[in-house]
This record gives C-alpha cells, sequence and structure tokens, in this order.
C-alpha cells in the first residue's frame, strides 16, 4: 500500500497515510481541524513488507537496496 502525503488548505498542516491506490482521493479529511479541503502532494513512497514485486511505481536507489 502505497503511502501517500496530504495538505490541508484550511489549517495548512500536512499528514501522511497508507491508503489504497483507489482510495487515495477518497474522503479526504483533516486530521487536524477535520475539513475535507484537503490536497493530495507528490505521493512519498513506503515500500514495507515483504515479497520482492519487481519494482512498484517507486523510485528506485533511494538507500534501498
Ligand atoms: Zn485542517
Amino acid at each position: 500500500m502505497p503511502m501517500y502525503e496530504y495538505r490541508c488548505s484550511e489549517c495548512g498542516s500536512q499528514y501522511e497515510q497508507l491508503r489504497r491506490m483507489s482510495e487515495a482521493d477518497r474522503d479526504l479529511k483533516c486530521p487536524r481541524c477535520g475539513s475535507n479541503r484537503v490536497a493530495r502532494q507528490a505521493s512519498a513512497c513506503a515500500v514495507r513488507g515483504s515479497g520482492n514485486s519487481g519494482g512498484g511505481g517507486c523510485a528506485p536507489g533511494r538507500g534501498f537496496s
């Protein structure tokens, strides 16, 4: 599951969430002020867990070998 970054345009807070790709823009809500005026930022990459899927959508070579 990829990690997404969101930013609330209401209070300006940023936060990250692990979400399914299909739900990346769904039911967005700022954890701080509860606003739904949240924009998704360029996604960070969270690769965790087992299994080698042979290259997901993540940028390679960032301290990961
Ligand atoms: Zn907010």
